[in-house]
């Protein structure tokens, strides 16, 4: 087995809050192996969110270990793409850059060629306003992506877009992500887009989330073609779904 770039091992979190204790994780144990496509599914206030941000480093654990492997870094997209309205295109794509303090000409044309690969090279120096749900997602994500993450950090990132825009970037950003080699988690209450985007799902209880079930995609679907689009044609998707269905009960 190969060894895994990331360790949780007991991850609990506890919200204080004047009123109450609101135990948001519980004893949330896994490992992530280099490569891999994860999926965390659970209900909406189940702690999904809490579990990335503490991933990101942007909230503390309560209780447990995280052990990353060495100099990884992390990329996070979210729900809302949170660009900055007052910068292009081209600007909110270098900010990462700009703050890493690694912006050249070679990385420059890196951002710009990624913008050219992935339909946005006409909107360069247009602001966000002037973009659809669909390609303002796509920035955000290539924002991201800039910066060479090895691992990428998905929190419900289509959950704010119609259907077919929805189906689309999905199998968009699966292809740039495999592409580009870098390992995904996705948390999301949306049982479809786990199956579609993963080769290994993790079934969460609802409050407090702990790992209910785990699912080896990779063994249930076993084709070549494990795209989003192509999963979600297979026969055994409905079944799963049916499954985790149950699970989610
Ligand atoms: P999910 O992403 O699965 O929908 P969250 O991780 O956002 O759920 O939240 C889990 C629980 O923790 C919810 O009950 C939420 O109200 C609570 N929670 C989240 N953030 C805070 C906070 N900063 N203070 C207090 N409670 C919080
Ligand atoms: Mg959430």
């Amino acid at each position: 087995m190969e060894k895994p770039i990331l360790k949780v091992e007991n991850l609990s979190k506890i919200y204080h809050t004047a009123k109450a204790e609101v135990i948001a994780v519980s004893n949330f144990t896994y490992e992530f192996v280099k490569g891999n496509f994860i999926a965390i599914v659970g209900p909406s206030g189940c702690g999904k969110s809490t579990i990335l941000n503490i991933l990101a480093n942007l909230d503390s654990a309560s209780n447990g270990k995280i052990k990353f492997e060495d100099n990884i870094k992390i990329g996070y997209m979210l729900q809302q793409d949170a660009l900055f309205d007052w910068l292009t295109v081209m600007d909110n794509c270098l900010l990462g850059l700009k703050l890493q303090k690694n912006l050249n000409e070679q990385t420059k044309e890196y951002v710009v060629n990624l913008l050219n690969t992935y339909g946005l090279g006409d909107f360069i120096n247009s602001y966000p306003h002037v973009l659809s749900g669909g390609m303002r997602q796509r920035v955000a994500l290539l924002r991201t992506l800039v910066l060479k993450p090895d691992l990428l950090l998905l929190d419900e990132p289509f959950s704010a877009l119609d259907y077919i825009t929805r189906l689309n970037l999905e199998e968009e950003v699966y292809n740039i992500i495999k592409k580009l080699k870098i390992s995904s988690m996705i948390v999301t209450h949306d049982i479809s887009e786990a199956i579609a985007f993963s080769d290994r799902i993790y079934v969460l209880s609802s409050r407090p989330a702990t790992i209910k079930k785990e699912y080896d995609l990779k063994i249930l679907f076993s084709s070549a073609n494990n795209s989003p689009s192509a999963k979600r044609k297979n026969d055994k998707f409905k079944d799963l779904f049916a499954q985790i269905v149950e699970d989610l009960k």
